[in-house]
């Protein structure tokens, strides 16, 4: 069956593609290095990306050149970043002129469902702030096409994630599935506040791409922002506090795997743990849950 109509990107008519609303080797990484090979579809409470989410978006042609994009990502960061898991050998990783279309795809497409959903669902914005994402996505739109330079002040922004070693926070103020969220699953999030729009977040398991609609203070990021032609991710960031609370505050949000685990699911966790599981043998899922247990206690992982 086809589906034909306006190509989002270029608005031209046509035959439709179903688009990943985020790239399809994310989601299929993602299953791989679950514990259990499969994913969990969640409800999308909160507005969040169902797991492998599509949509009819865009012509062949357009989802053409989303692939040039994707591939050198893919190949050089999202691969070589998601699968060290020692992660002190790999600190800064470079990129040429496709980073930032790739990270302004992601973000139009992501803003673009968003909005659409939001409206299905019936949840309204202020005009004020429907008028501030419309000219990020027309913005984005133009830079995909081609016809601007640059995305001008709707900047992207990569943070690569991984499990935390220490922080200032009192671990009682932390949800205990904190470095399960920051570094497993797919979330897409409009974050805003005082009616106006800050930033759409896309997370892609330990990658965090953020695209700014009206962040005032552009500054406070260091060492987050992508360039037009080349540069690197990792490395040194800063990142203003408040984005640590949202984070904190959309962990909180997901209802995170409290279903009851086997013996043989907490024998490997307790290996993990005590550092006598071989890692490569271990998925993802259970690093991280080893690295909350480590952090929060088992009481308060395995608390319902
Ligand atoms: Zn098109």
């Amino acid at each position: 069956m086809t589906t034909t109509g306006t190509c989002q990107l270029c608005g031209k008519d046509a035959v439709l593609e179903e688009s990943h609303i985020v790239p399809k080797f994310v989601i299929r990484h993602q299953k791989k290095t679950s514990a259990t090979g499969y994913m969990r579809s969640n409800k999308a409470v909160n507005l969040r990306a169902q797991d492998g989410h599509k949509e009819h978006m865009l012509c062949g042609a357009c989802e053409d050149l989303f692939n040039e994009w994707e591939t050198p990502f893919s190949n050089h960061i999202y691969y070589p970043w998601a699968s060290d898991q020692k992660h002190q050998s790999l600190c800064e990783l470079s990129y040429g002129a496709w980073m930032l279309k790739f990270a302004v795809s992601v973000s139009w497409r992501a803003l673009t469902w968003y909005m659409k959903k939001a409206s299905d669902e019936q949840v309204s914005f202020s005009k004020e702030m429907v008028a501030e994402i419309d000219k990020a996505l027309s913005t984005w739109k133009r830079f995909l096409l081609g016809e601007l330079p640059h995305p001008d002040k709707y900047q992207q922004h990569m943070i690569l994630l991984d499990a935390i070693e220490r922080t200032t926070y009192d671990s009682d103020v932390l949800p205990s599935n904190l470095n399960r969220f920051l570094t497993r699953g797919i979330y897409i999030n409009l974050a805003h506040s005082d009616g106006k729009p800050q930033f759409i977040y896309t997370k892609m398991g330990k990658v965090s791409l953020l695209g700014f609609i009206g962040i005032k203070y552009p500054r406070q990021w260091v060492g987050t922002k992508l360039h037009v032609k080349e540069g690197v991710v990792g490395g040194d960031i800063s990142l203003p506090s408040q984005f640590m609370d949202y984070l904190i505050e959309l962990a909180k949000t997901v209802p995170e795997l409290q279903k009851k685990l086997s013996e043989r699911q907490i024998d490997v966790i307790k290996r993990t743990i005590d550092g006598n599981q071989d890692r490569a043998s271990t998925s993802e899922t259970y690093r991280m849950m080893a690295a909350d247990i480590d952090m929060f206690g088992e009481s308060r992982v395995f608390s319902k």
